[in-house]
């Protein structure tokens, strides 16, 4: 199969009129002329922008797909409708082993509170319900949950009433328990179809690319990813979430981790701070591992040739992961990554690239959460100034890798690219052809990739996003097609 793609190339950092061959999966010869080359098919997108594939470095494959089976929360601003629709789910729902209800968004409720376990109680009391909350950080329970899951027993992370017995808001501990419980549960074929409905939302988004975080401990989706890998249509890099070298090096695995929690979330007041929370100073987070685990872990996945990802939000967490690294780790040729690094300080920037860690961040958390009056500057206050700090990044020449954290923001590249070209913090702002290496060039370095992928050049994969107008003063633009490997996957 050849045939010519003719419209607006973004080529070396310039946006150049001209005519892509493409032959079999490659990009076979780029023309920059006025003419066309005769004697090949024609797809003239005239006016329209050809992008290299997009690159989604950090999606929750198997989340994403379940909000796809499960309700969707994230658009309701009462506690009442949230009782609707648990009331829905239970009719529509039935052959679940339990009702999941995800990206409860505690920030749009009017009430602005959990609902409580015993008026989860009265709509359901015989089936499991569970209600994450938008970050992944908190979850609710009914009684029947907290029975079935924990058997009436404590657990660190449970909150109690005056009476110490348990509301059902599940944290840290209890929380992430609560995650694993439901991903073991799920039946095969579930997870099967949620990884697939999350690719067709992924496709559309324009991205050819993307790292899939999948499984923990108890939950071995990763293997049945793997497994699947030649039924999907987009390259798919695995992260799997665990900590069991061995095993990882055993399914033949280069990466180990993903959002391998080294604390937990602003919004849930258990990402690591170095000083207290601004609007809850009794505390200052959690950190997960201590010091010596951490650093066991680190070197021994180093030492099996593994590429390494942990989720590190606070400026504490940051440190620590730092400080582990700074024990052994000599360079950096495995290309290992903290993910979100949301909170920094300058020392933490020299250090990071000192030992040329790569920052994996998402750029859209601060479209949902930066700037005035918002999560950011509730839980930090003046310290809002350092919260993604991108054009501080950069300028010492750190690697910047784009990703969603899907479905915590939408897996959308074009709201990522904008989000960095319009930080609320003006000082921390990046440009467009910055902000689009962190989906495509720096996205395909991060991910061993480079030679093939998030560049327009010759000999290149034929992965391909057309646009039609470009990210700066808004995202919501229309994608004509996308290509992977010269086949179309997707049109408008
Ligand atoms: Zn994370
Ligand atoms: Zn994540």
């Amino acid at each position: 199969m050849e045939f010519l793609i003719k419209g607006k190339i973004y080529y070396r950092e310039e946006f150049l009129e001209g005519t892509l061959l493409i032959k079999k999966d490659k990009i076979w010869r780029i023309f920059l002329t006025k003419e066309i080359p005769r004697g090949y098919p024609l797809i003239d997108y005239q006016d329209n922008y050809i992008f290299p594939g997009f690159i989604d470095s950090h999606i929750h494959l198997l989340e994403l797909g379940l909000l796809n089976i499960f309700p969707d929360l994230s658009e309701i601003t009462s506690l009442n409708d949230l009782f609707d629709i648990i009331q829905e789910a239970e009719k529509n729902l039935s052959a679940f082993p339990f009702l999941l209800f995800l990206n409860f968004d505690l920030e749009k409720i009017k009430e602005k509170r959990f609902p409580k376990r015993k008026e989860l109680d009265k709509i359901v009391n015989k089936k499991i319900v569970i209600i994450s909350q938008k970050d992944g950080h908190t979850t609710i329970l009914n009684t029947y949950g907290l029975i079935k899951i924990f058997n009436q027993g404590f657990f660190p992370g449970m909150e109690v009433d005056n009476y110490h017995q348990p509301t059902g808001v599940l944290r840290g501990l209890a929380n992430e328990f609560i995650h694993k419980y439901y991903k073991k549960y799920l039946p095969v074929d579930v997870k099967m179809l949620a990884f697939q409905e999350a690719e067709k939302v992924i496709i559309k988004n324009g991205i050819t690319t993307f790292c899939a975080l999948v499984g923990n401990e108890e939950d071995n989706s990763y293997e049945l990813l793997l497994e699947n890998l030649h039924r999907f249509k987009t390259e798919i890099i695995i992260f799997p979430q665990v900590k069991d070298i061995k095993k990882v090096k055993n399914l033949g695995f280069k990466r180990i981790g993903g959002c391998l929690l080294i604390d937990g979330s602003l919004s849930s007041y258990t990402a690591a701070l170095s000083v207290p929370y601004e609007d809850n100073p009794q505390t200052k987070g959690i950190l997960y591992f201590s010091d010596e685990d951490l650093y066991h872990f680190f070197k021994k996945a180093t030492e099996a040739d593994l590429q390494i990802a942990v989720h590190a939000i606070g400026d504490e967490a940051v440190k620590q992961v730092i400080r582990a690294y700074e024990k052994f780790l000599k360079n950096n040729n495995l290309r290992h990554r903290i993910e979100h690094c949301e909170v920094l300080d300058s020392d933490l920037i020299k250090r990071i690239k000192k030992l040329n860690l790569i920052v994996s961040c998402q750029p859209a958390f601060e479209y949902f959460w930066g700037g005035k009056g918002k999560l950011y500057e509730k839980r930090l206050g003046k310290r809002i100034n350092f919260t993604n700090p991108y054009r501080s990044l950069l300028n010492e020449s750190i690697i910047l890798i784009g990703g969603s954290d899907a479905p915590i923001t939408p897996p959308n590249p074009l709201l990522g690219i904008y989000s960095a070209v319009n930080h609320p913090n003006e000082k921390e702002r990046i440009n467009l052809k910055e902000a689009i290496a962190l989906f495509t060039k720096h996205g395909a370095y991060g991910n061993f990739l480079e030679e093939n992928k998030g560049l327009i050049e010759k000999g290149y994969d034929a992965d391909l996003v057309i646009l039609e107008n470009l990210p700066i003063k808004d995202f919501k633009i229309k994608i004509k097609a996308v290509f992977k490997k010269g086949t179309k996957i997707w049109e408008s």
